[in-house]
């Protein structure tokens, strides 16, 4: 095994300044689950592990309720999501997707700033998110700056993040009254398993409870980057949310959702199964968002 010198920064600041003197030598570590493996597979070889784990201001899950805004701090781990009376009731969408993820034992360490940072094209922490329109936060060496999470993409294993900069939040803006939301993990096992594709619908609607005022369509695994399908989602806004239009907006998702093939799952079973879970999971928001 690679040996690594581990340091434990006891603020933001001071983990940037270890950053900036060890420079390319160093990485930062949350819960360990994504770069240890690397670390394993020689894929990473730092001499410096820089831990955020002695911040504490790091790990929270706020809701700011006069604005309706939800913040999850980077260091935030997918047991205490899972655990989060406020995120089951307000946000089931990202219950769906940690409730999933790993072992508990996994999910006790693991933190949604890691999964992010990690950005493979099947991380479950991300499809929910920009699904839900957060954006996230983060401060470097140059200072703070924010973004669209669905910028921060840019290939399997790559994002905006630039070396030295820390993961601060998600920020999730605030949703209309009657908005339901749903994920679904498509795999083969129910347990420890990558998925073959991830799903995540949201819709919001008007008094009248079927004419949808916002749709949102989240797709992960298919494409280079988690990805929104934004035709699909065309079609459904301003219109009345029946099972036949839930089909039409799957068919439409199916078709600008860039499967390919892998070991896991053929191109043409993925556009199938797109097309499938989109009109489950748009009939499951619409309980939900009644029930909301
Ligand atoms: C057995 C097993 C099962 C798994 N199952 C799943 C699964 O079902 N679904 C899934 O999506 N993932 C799964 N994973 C992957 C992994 O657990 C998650 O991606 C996890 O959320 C990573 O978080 P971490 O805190 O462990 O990250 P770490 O390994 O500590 O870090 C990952 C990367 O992010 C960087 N980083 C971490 N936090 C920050 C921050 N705040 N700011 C800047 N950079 C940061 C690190 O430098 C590193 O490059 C699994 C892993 C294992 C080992």
């Amino acid at each position: 095994m690679h040996t690594f010198e581990y340091l434990k920064p006891k603020s933001i600041d001071e983990a940037i300044s270890l950053m900036e003197s060890h420079g390319e030598r160093a990485r930062y570590i949350a819960g360990g689950t994504d770069i240890l493996v690397k670390i394993k597979e020689k894929k990473v070889l730092p001499d410096f592990l820089i831990s955020l784990r002695h911040i504490p201001e790091m790990a929270y899950i706020h809701y700011e309720e006069a604005r309706g805004i939800l913040r999850i701090g980077g260091m935030t781990t997918h047991r205490m999501l899972e655990k989060s009376s406020l995120i089951r009731r307000r946000y089931p969408i990202l219950s769906d997707a940690v409730d999933n993820i790993g072992s508990v034992q996994i999910r006790n360490v693991a933190t949604i700033g890691g999964n992010i940072v990690n950005a493979v094209p099947s991380a479950d922490g991300a499809i929910p998110l920009i699904t839900l329109g957060a954006q996230i936060r983060m401060r470097g060496p140059k200072g703070e700056r924010a973004m669209e999470l669905v910028d921060f993409f840019i290939g399997p294993g790559q994002t905006l993040l630039e070396h030295g900069e820390i993961v601060l939040e998600f920020v999730v803006p605030k949703l209309p009254s009657y908005t339901g939301m749903a994920y679904c993990k498509h795999t083969r096992r129910a347990a420890m398993e990558l998925p073959i594709l991830g799903v995540a619908v949201l819709l919001s609607l008007e008094d009248d409870g079927i004419t949808c005022s916002e749709a949102r369509i989240g797709l992960g695994v298919l494409a280079p980057t988690p990805m929104r399908a934004l035709s699909a989602e065309k079609i459904l806004k301003g219109e009345k949310v029946e099972d036949a239009l839930l089909e039409k907006a799957g068919k439409v998702a199916a078709e600008e959702c860039k499967a390919r093939d892998s070991v896991r799952g053929e191109a043409w079973y993925r556009r199938a199964m797109v097309e499938t879970l989109v009109k489950r999971l748009g009939k499951l928001c619409l309980e939900r968002a009644k029930e909301s």
